[in-house]
């Protein structure tokens, strides 16, 4: 009864799905597909990982007449890092519907390419709730054949403080609309907001059976304030802090955290909400192409963003509150590997380690660290070194053309050669650490697609 060809879908949606290899559907898919192929008003408690984009974007592509060109659905997000991923999952499950058109607003982008890519409706909106907001008030994006709008991790965008903005979009669009909201935790505040903007909503929640919740390994480890960054060096040199997120709760530590992991030999990065688009891009390319191993964020900052299976999660500080606490662990423990969580408290945190307690129904594992003081510096590099290339899309700049200039001129092997991102302006390439160098001086040398680009190392 799970397989996907007993849903009413069309016949591109199944072949999209046959594609991406779904045999059958997750239990959130499960329950929620069919009310929401039959136009019900759906609210799903979801987590990532569950399968809830493909959730909802096979029932709105299901939804949208393609020769009607104006905007059918609409999906907010709470980040740009999220949209982006659910634009991506809902391109890939449309590729086999001819002529849709997707689009992705996001705040923090120039608005001038999005007034110009909005010359025609697209049939698909995927954005933030704020840029969304600014393009409905100027008359840039017509909400008036909307069929559906998604609200997609709706707790995260309460918290960001987005009730607001999505109040006034919804006032702004097409009164009769189906609304499906996903949201990871299920508070007060969004049993409020869906009996707001929902009609008679059909209540998904699915408890995964206990074989399928990603296994999360969680420790507890009582420190003096003092000790706290020699004993984060200390699990980070382990063999997980190869790839880890540490989450501090307030901003400043996060940058003094980060120096000093730099200070002492990791490839550390910062992520913050106060650093420019442009460079908190930067730093999400560096930690997936595996030129950073470490990256220290704040809450705020690490929402939405995909970073898939995580070793380790290091929380620097406990969180005061235990929802908080238990996105910090999902970070890690993804995609069937077992991934274990760390969290440092010192005595006068102990209160809240004891709210996370009362919260998850079960007694927390403490051991103990003997924490000592570094000797010498550990160095713990990230394997691979980032380059940047001034140039991208606009340049017609394909990942090939780089590996192609890496590989022949350069000489290069392509085993050396780690992942390409390819931005507007600018493109950023992994290079094995001890080629960096060579790279960066034959990159310099030659051409580039026949050109001559600047290229430079980060960090
Ligand atoms: P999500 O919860 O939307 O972030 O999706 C988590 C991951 O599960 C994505 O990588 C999807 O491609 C994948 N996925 C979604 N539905 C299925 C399915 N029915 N079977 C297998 N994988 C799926």
């Amino acid at each position: 009864m799970t397989a996907f060809n007993t849903l009413p879908l069309k016949p591109a949606l199944l072949a999209s799905v046959e594609t991406l290899g779904y045999t059958e559907m997750t239990p959130v898919q499960a329950q929620s597909l069919p009310p929401m192929l039959a136009g019900r008003d759906v609210i799903a408690q979801a987590q990532t990982g569950s399968g809830k984009t493909a959730a909802f974007g096979l029932s709105l592509l299901q939804s949208i007449d393609v020769d009607t060109i104006r905007l059918q659905a609409l999906v907010l997000c709470p980040t740009r890092e999220l949209a982006d991923q659910v634009s991506k999952a809902l391109r890939k499950l449309a590729a086999n519907i001819p002529n849709v058109k997707l689009l992705t607003l996001c705040g923090g982008m120039p608005l001038g390419p999005q007034l110009a890519s909005l010359s025609h409706d697209p049939h698909i909106v995927v954005g933030t709730p704020g840029r969304v907001q600014e393009h409905l008030k100027r008359g840039s994006l017509h909400g008036g054949g909307i069929k559906v709008l998604v609200l997609d991790e709706a707790d995260r965008m309460l918290d960001m403080g987005f009730s607001e903005a999505i109040d006034d979009i919804i006032g702004r669009i097409a009164k009769h609309h189906q609304t499906l909201l996903f949201s990871a935790t299920y508070p007060e505040e969004i049993r409020a907001v869906s009996q707001r903007v929902q009609t008679d909503p059909v209540v998904v929640t699915v408890d995964a059976p206990a074989e399928q919740k990603p296994a999360i390994e969680q420790q507890f480890i009582e420190v003096e304030p003092a000790q706290k960054l020699d004993a984060l060096a200390q699990l980070l040199a382990g063999e997980r802090g190869q790839h880890a997120l540490v989450f501090c709760n307030m901003r400043r530590d996060v940058d003094a955290v980060a120096q000093e992991l730099d200070r002492r030999g990791y490839s550390a990065l910062a992520l913050h909400g106060d650093m420019e688009q442009r460079d908190r891009d930067e730093v999400l390319v560096r930690f997936a192409n595996k030129s950073c191993n470490v990256l220290v964020a704040t809450d705020v900052a690490a929402r939405g963003l995909d970073i898939a299976a995580l070793p380790l999660v290091l929380c620097y500080d406990v969180a005061h509150d235990p929802d908080t606490h238990t996105h910090r662990i999902g970070r890690t423990g993804r995609a069937g590997e077992t991934g274990l969580a760390i969290t440092l408290c010192t005595p006068r945190e102990r209160p809240k380690a004891a709210n996370i307690e009362e919260a998850g129904g079960v007694p927390l594992s403490w051991r103990t660290l003997k924490v000592a003081p570094p000797r010498g510096k550990t160095l713990q590099l990230a394997p691979m070194k980032t380059l940047v290339i001034d140039a991208g899309r606009q340049d017609k700049l394909r990942p090939g053309d780089i590996l192609g200039a890496l590989t022949g001129d350069a000489g290069l092997d392509a085993k050396d050669i780690g992942k390409i991102d390819v931005f507007a302006t600018r493109a950023y390439v992994a290079i094995g650490r001890a080629l960096a160098t060579k790279a960066l001086e034959r990159l310099r040398a030659g051409r580039i697609k026949g050109r001559n680009f600047r290229v430079r190392p980060l960090g």
